[in-house]
């Protein structure tokens, strides 16, 4: 992506929203059940942006990192209004690799929606509205992209917010148990552990969570339960 630059503050990115040319490129938009996360199993309208500077190894979405919709500003707002539901969630890919997603953020927020934002964790997440819930990935080893998290966010975290690890094995586990520990994690928001869905068995990171009794939330994502991997659900 070439417009990974400096975020724009919350305040400006407000007066983009009202910007013509601002216009995002979008690979779907669908109505779910949100499938983690606090807000589990809330009725939520999904705004996947396209592209990803990250290459996890076991990312289900890959089908985001090229082309998508060019879309204005506006008009994805009205296409969020069409569905008629007062929850958002703006994901990827890397929604925060397009510069105006900031802009749409904002909007949502001044429009009243609940807005959560799904983030790798790799890129600047001071830019953001502080009304937005930012779910912050931390990607452990077995993710192939360790090396990008980007320590600095966690100066940005508030209870608001939360951070996810996707973890593959026991290697991943240990590795995030001892970030936690170290940094005191679950002080800051909440902390979620997920399994990598077909390489670690959701019961068997259920047992390790439960033996170290650690103060995280172990959760499966509910929209792969009830319909499988299928795009837009
Ligand atoms: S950050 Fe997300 S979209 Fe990008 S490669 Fe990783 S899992 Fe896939």
């Amino acid at each position: 992506m070439s417009d990974t630059a400096t975020l724009p503050p919350a305040a400006v990115a407000g007066s983009l929203a009202d910007t013509p040319a601002a216009t995002l490129r979008l690979t779907e938009i669908f109505l779910s059940l949100q499938g983690e996360t606090s807000r589990v199993g809330l009725p939520t309208v999904f705004v996947r942006l396209a592209g990803c500077p990250l290459r996890c190894r076991w990312c289900d979405t890959p089908y985001s990192f090229q082309g998508g919709e060019t879309v204005a500003l506006a008009d994805l707002l009205r296409r969020i209004a069409d569905y008629e539901v007062k929850t958002v969630c703006v994901t990827g890919g890397e929604p925060l690799a397009q510069r105006n997603c900031p802009a749409l953020l904002t909007a949502l927020c001044d429009a009243g929606y609940s807005v959560s934002l799904e983030t790798s964790g790799a890129l600047d997440i001071g830019g953001v509205d502080p009304r937005v819930s930012r779910i912050v990935d931390i990607k452990p080893p077995g993710s192939g992209e360790d090396a990008r998290n980007r320590w600095e966010n966690l100066a940005h975290l508030t209870p608001h917010d939360e951070i996810k690890f996707v973890l593959a094995d026991r290697a991943d586990y240990d590795w995030a148990r001892a970030l936690l520990r170290d940094r005191q994690l679950d002080r800051v928001c909440p902390v979620l552990f997920s399994p990598v869905q077909g390489e670690l068995a959701p019961a068997t990171l259920a047992d390790w969570v439960l033996a170290d009794r650690l103060p995280v939330r172990m959760q499966v994502q509910l929209h792969k339960i009830l319909w499988g991997n299928a795009p837009g659900r």
